[in-house]
């Protein structure tokens, strides 16, 4: 199980193999430049004709216009140009061209971005107006009836890219007529292509964008219709191709491909019928909600393309759930692509009134009309793995107590952090400044590992402790009597054989763990800690030169600090070792350890075998200050830290290297770079 399952095709899809040949074919042996007269102009011409021929039939062209162009961004550009030129006209003209521009909320940011973009440039000032949808996905058609009248021009998409929410476009185009309104209307049908039936001049739309990349044609290439009498006004000028449409020579390799793939749909005898995929869509289903228990679908199936999934999942982040699919190497996105760097909440979701959780944590799957059925099963095992691995994580409820861990965990939220000092062998712990959004977190962590919490205890007086204690319920001792800082009353807190001893600092506390010879912590017996700042001279006279100080405040993401001055981490460039170099270091280094700082729900997920063939240890990085300190204690052998892309674990490597080991490395690029090792 080492193949990739790529299950984003909403965001581009690979292409056709018979695409692939076309474009070899048309780079290759058809290379000429269609506008030419001579006869390798002419074989050129002959494939541009054909792919439009193919793209007529299959849209239901009609008298209307096609042209090929770099896609659907462009497409959308010129629909809105053209549009909006011919409003400018009208109005010169003295005649009415009402004064909205009227959007549906969930269209993908071409639109709304070239309808302010082309308003402001042409002077138009009319008014942008976004149509809200329902919670469904679908839109206000009430509201719609009342803004046609004014409308100047109205988009609205065929299908949802997020969502795959299919819009009912015979009832907009009911409202516009009974509404008599002078509207255009633009229908992005980038998501429609190939998994919905289009007889474009049978409608009243006036524009309609393709785009190549999201039906197995490469990027760079696309179309648009435009209806018989909409007006035109072309993007770009210049030596009349398409028919002074679209200047600039044709993508020919991009259009050779486009008209395989619509060769190959006209055929029907490629692509999955809707029915295949709907059932590969429930499978998907079944498994997501067997493996993530409270999943819910963010988007009606039986009104939205087969192909899309979106989903969330109460208690997991977005990115968690990216990363368990992506360790799992199964490919697929949250929000939309161009978001997904960004762990922002989905505008379509909000759109259609989604609670923030379900916004903010939504996964998109999304899968082409030429999935087959070993792919689907294949997804829905790594679907079932991925659930097993948050289970085993303490990252969904499980029926059975997960292994204990033993030693510090650092959970964080945004510079901020909470600490877990874990004992396995008492199934006991302490939680040193829980964050109140760390509640949940720390909750199911205690409750799936069976852990006793000893005490909660805060670096600052007063610190709200009630919301924790109250969710922990019986693995806290209620009744214990605590100060303002959650210490009981006791001189030192016992927990295995480690003991945790508190220091005064003004109205701050401070916090040491050690192995205490008898009731004292003797400083070099101090191996961790903990403060909401690192107050180095305090705690100097009661530590040792290995005490590592874990702060509570990490916005900088140390991790840890140590006690002596930092030594010099080095340039970014000396932590890096390249994949293509890990063999030779590895054979030169035979006790170099490989340290994997992904999350364990990521390290148990992944089905590759990892860099280098050899075995990792899983260190993420809420539990590296546990291990530095072993680390910095034995013979500083060679690290080298990997994690998805590479980003963890410089911070890791950087860590080790401030605390004084030379030979910390971070693996360029992470396994998304690194080859991969042969299965064993
Ligand atoms: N419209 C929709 C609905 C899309 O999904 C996309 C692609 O993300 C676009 C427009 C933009 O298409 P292109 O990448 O061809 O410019």
């Amino acid at each position: 199980m080492t193949t990739e399952i790529y299950l984003d095709g909403n965001a581009t899809t690979a292409v056709l193999p018979a695409a692939i040949a076309a474009a070899a074919d048309a780079m290759g042996q058809r290379y000429g430049n269609p506008s030419s007269s001579h006869a390798t102009g002419l074989k050129a011409k002959v494939l541009l004709d054909q792919a439009r021929a193919c793209a007529i039939r299959l849209l239901g062209v009609g008298e209307g216009r096609l042209m090929f162009n770099s896609g659907a961004t462009e497409g959308i550009q010129t629909a809105v140009l053209s549009a909006l030129a011919a409003l400018r006209e009208r109005r010169e003209r003295g005649e009415p061209i009402g004064s909205l521009l009227v959007y549906g909320a969930t269209e993908h940011k071409a639109v709304p971005e070239s309808l302010a973009h082309w308003n402001r440039l042409l002077g138009l000032n009319l008014t942008l107006q976004k149509l809200p949808v329902d919670q469904d996905g679908a839109h206000d058609l009430a509201q719609l009836r009342a803004l046609a009248p004014q409308a100047g021009l109205v988009c609205t998409m065929a299908a949802n890219n997020e969502t795959g929410v299919i819009t009912d476009l015979a009832a907009i185009e009911a409202v516009l007529a009974e509404t008599g309104s002078p509207a255009y209307w633009l229908v992005d049908c980038v998501q429609a292509l190939g998994k919905l039936d289009l007889n474009l001049a049978a409608t009243r739309i006036d524009y309609a964008p393709f785009s190549g990349h999201k039906l197995y044609a490469p990027k760079g290439v696309g179309m648009l219709y435009v209806r018989a009498g909409a007006p035109f006004t072309p993007l770009i000028m210049g030596g009349g191709q398409e028919g002074g449409q679209r200047s600039g020579t044709e993508n020919m390799a991009g259009i050779a491909a486009l008209g395989a793939v619509l060769s190959a749909l006209e055929r029907g005898d490629t692509f999955r019928s809707h029915h295949q995929l709907a059932s590969y869509r429930a499978r998907l289903a079944e498994s997501l909600r067997a493996a993530l228990p409270g999943v819910v679908f963010n988007h009606p199936f039986d009104k939205s393309l087969p192909t899309t999934l979106n989903f969330s999942v109460p208690g997991l982040s977005s990115r968690e759930l990216m990363d368990v699919f992506d360790a799992a190497q199964v490919r697929v996105s949250s929000g939309s692509a161009c978001s997904a760097a960004k762990a922002a909440p989905s505008y379509v979701l909000d759109a259609m009134h989604a609670p923030l959780w379900r916004s903010a944590g939504a996964i998109r799957m999304s899968f082409g009309p030429l999935a087959d059925e070993a792919t689907i099963n294949d997804a829905c095992r790594r679907i079932e793995r991925c659930g097993a691995a948050l289970r085993a994580s303490c990252l969904i409820p499980s029926e059975r107590t997960a292994v204990p861990h033993d030693g510090l965990l650092q959970l964080g939220v945004e510079g901020a952090c909470s600490w877990l000092v874990l004992d396995a062998a008492s199934r006991s712990c302490i939680v040193i400044d829980p964050l109140p959004e760390m509640t949940g977190r720390i909750e199911s962590y205690v409750r799936c590992q069976n852990y006793h919490v000893q005490a909660i205890v805060s670096t600052t007086s007063g610190a709200d402790r009630s919301v924790l204690i109250e969710a922990l319920g019986r693995h806290f001792d209620h009744r214990a009597a605590t100060d303002a800082y959650g210490w009981p009353a006791a001189a030192a807190i016992k927990l295995g054989a480690q003991t945790l001893a508190r220091v005064a600092d003004g109205a701050a506390r401070h916090y040491l763990l050690g192995v205490a010879d008898g009731d004292t912590l003797a400083p070099r017996a101090v191996r961790f800690a903990f403060s909401a700042r690192p107050a180095v001279d305090v705690l100097r006279p009661l530590t040792c030169a290995q005490t590592l100080l874990c702060p509570t405040r990490d916005e900088h993401n140390q991790f840890c600090v140590g006690m002596a001055a930092p030594a010099n981490a080095g340039a970014a460039s000396d932590l890096q070792l390249d994949s293509a170099a890990l063999d030779a270091f590895l054979q030169a280094h035979p006790d170099a350890q490989l340290v994997d700082v992904r999350e364990p729900y990521e390290f148990a997920a992944t089905t590759a075998p990892g860099p280098g063939g050899r075995q990792a240890l899983s260190v993420p990085l809420g539990r590296l200050a546990e291990h530095a300190s072993d680390w910095l204690r034995g013979e500083h052998a060679p690290l080298i830290f990997f994690c998805r892309s590479g980003n963890r674990s410089q911070k890791a490597a950087q860590l080790l290297r401030r605390l004084g080991h030379a030979q910390a490395y971070s693996l360029n690029g992470g396994l998304a770079l690194a080859p991969l090792a042969k299965a064993a």
